[in-house]
C-alpha cells in the first residue's frame, strides 16, 4: 500500500535557521533510510543508547553521552539528576522537591525563550530558578554570591547568549560551581560545531538539539560526565517518562553523526561563503537594499546576510517586504528580529542554490 504525499502542505523555503515551527531541518536520505530500517524493527533500547553513547562521546571527546528527547527535555532531566541522582525514591518523588536541594542557579541574561522561557523547563523539573545578575551584566561574583545564598543543586549556562554577556566567562564560572560542589549544564542546543569547546570549559553536561545543524530527527544530545549521563538515563523512570529518545531518533542521530565526521568541513564553510558572497552581491544590486555579511556571533562557523532596506526607495520597508514574501507560493521565512529597524536577515546554510535562485527572483520581482 502506497499512502498519499502531504501535499496539502505549504511550501516553504526556510531562510530563516533552525526553527522549531518550521520543522527545524531536514534530514538526507541516509538518514531517511537509517530510520526507516529501524522503524521495521525491535531492538533493545539499552543496547542502543549503548551504542549512541559510545558514539556520541568518540564524536565529542567526552566520557559519556545519551540521548533524550530534544534540548528542552534534556535540560528538565538534567536539573531532576542534580536534585535526584541515582536515587529510585527522589527519582519517583520528582517534581516533589522535599527534602532535596532545588535552587538552580542561571545568569539573568540567559532566560532565553525558545519557544517557552527556560525557566519554565528548569520549573518542570520541581526545580526553583535563582537569577544572577542583571540582563547585561553578569561574572563570575554574582553567580557565587547566588549559589552561597541559596540551596543551589547546579548552576546553567546558556552559551548562545554568552556573546550578549561578555563579562561571564564560562570556565571561571565552572569552577566556582565546582568549589561549591555543584554540576554545571550548559545549554547549547545550536551549538553541535562546537561541543569540544564547550566541554573545554569544565562543564559536566553539555546538551545540543540533534536536530538543528546536525539535520536528524528531533533528538537531545547529553554530554559529558559519565556518572551525570547514566543518571540522566536513570530519570526515564521518573519525570523523564515523556522526555525519553525513540529508537528511530537515536538512529537518525547515529547516521548524522557519521556524516559530519565525514565532512570535510574547509570545504563546507568554503561552499558556505560562495553561497552568501553571491546572495549579498546580487541582493546588495537590487533599488533601495544594500547587503551586510555578518559572521555568526556564537563561533559557528557560517555567515548571514542582512538586507537593510531604504523604504524611499525599494518602495516599500522591511517589514513589508518580509510579509511578501511569507505570503507568496513557496512562502519564504526569514530572520525578521530586526525587522523594525529595516533590516532582514538571511540564514541561507541548509537552502539548496535553487531555492536561492526563487528568494531572490522574488525579492527583485516585489521591488519592481
Ligand atoms: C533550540 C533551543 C532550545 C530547545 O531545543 P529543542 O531541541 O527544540 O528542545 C533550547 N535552548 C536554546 C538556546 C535553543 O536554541
Amino acid at each position: 500500500m502506497k499512502t498519499a504525499p502531504l501535499t496539502s502542505l505549504t511550501e516553504v523555503i526556510n531562510a530563516r535557521g533552525t526553527f522549531t515551527p518550521l520543522g527545524v531541518s531536514r534530514s538526507s536520505p541516509v538518514v531517511g533510510a537509517a530510520v526507516a530500517d529501524i522503524l521495521s524493527r525491535y531492538v533493545i533500547m539499552d543496547e542502543l543508547q549503548q551504542i549512541a553513547s559510545r558514539r556520541l562521546a568518540r564524536f565529542s571527546g567526552a566520557e559519556a553521552a545519551t540521548v533524550t528527547h530534544c534540548t528542552a527535555a534534556s535540560i528538565t532531566v538534567s536539573i531532576a539528576t542534580a536534585m535526584a541522582g541515582m536515587s529510585p525514591e527522589r527519582i519517583a518523588a520528582l517534581p516533589d522537591t522535599t527534602g532535596m536541594t532545588n535552587g538552580v542557579v542561571l545568569p539573568a541574561g540567559h532566560c532565553v525563550n525558545y519557544g517557552h522561557s527556560i525557566l519554565q523547563a528548569v520549573r518542570l523539573s520541581g526545580a526553583k530558578p535563582i537569577l544572577a545578575g542583571s540582563s547585561r551584566i553578569c561574572d563570575a561574583s554574582d553567580i557565587e554570591r547566588q549559589i552561597e545564598a541559596h540551596n543551589a543543586c547546579c548552576l546553567l549556562l546558556v552559551s548562545s547568549k554568552l556573546v550578549q554577556i561578555p563579562s561571564l566567562n564560562f570556565s571561571e564560572a565552572v569552577k566556582i560551581a565546582q568549589k561549591h560542589g555543584i554540576p554545571t549544564i550548559i545549554d547549547g542546543a545550536a551549538q553541535d560545531f562546537r561541543i569540544e569547546e564547550l566541554l573545554q570549559s569544565g562543564a559536566d553536561l553539555v546538551l545540543v538539539s540533534a536536530q538543528k545543524y546536525l539535520m536528524a530527527p528531533t533528538a537531545g544530545l547529553v554530554i559529558g560526565n559519565k556518572r551525570l549521563v547514566e543518571s540522566v538515563r536513570a530519570q526515564e523512570k521518573g519525570i523523564g517518562r515523556g522526555m525519553k529518545a525513540s529508537k528511530e531518533a537515536i538512529a537518525g542521530l547515529l547516521a548524522c553523526v557519521e556524516e559530519r565526521e565525514h565532512l570535510d568541513l574547509d570545504a563546507w564553510k568554503k561552499m558556505q561563503d560562495t553561497k552568501i558572497a553571491d546572495f549579498a552581491q546580487r541582493s546588495g544590486e537590487m533599488p533601495g537594499i544594500s547587503a551586510n555579511i555578518e559572521d555568526d556571533p556564537t563561533g559557528l562557523p557560517f555567515s548571514r546576510v542582512y538586507l537593510s532596506v531604504d523604504a524611499a526607495v525599494a518602495g516599500l520597508d522591511a517589514s513589508r517586504l518580509a510579509t511578501a514574501l511569507k505570503s507568496g507560493n513557496p512562502s519564504i521565512w526569514l530572520i525578521d528580529s530586526e525587522v523594525a529597524g529595516g533590516r532582514l536577515g538571511f540564514e541561507l546554510v541548509h537552502a539548496s542554490n535553487s531555492e536561492i535562485e526563487i528568494i531572490l527572483t522574488r525579492v527583485s520581482e516585489i521591488l519592481s
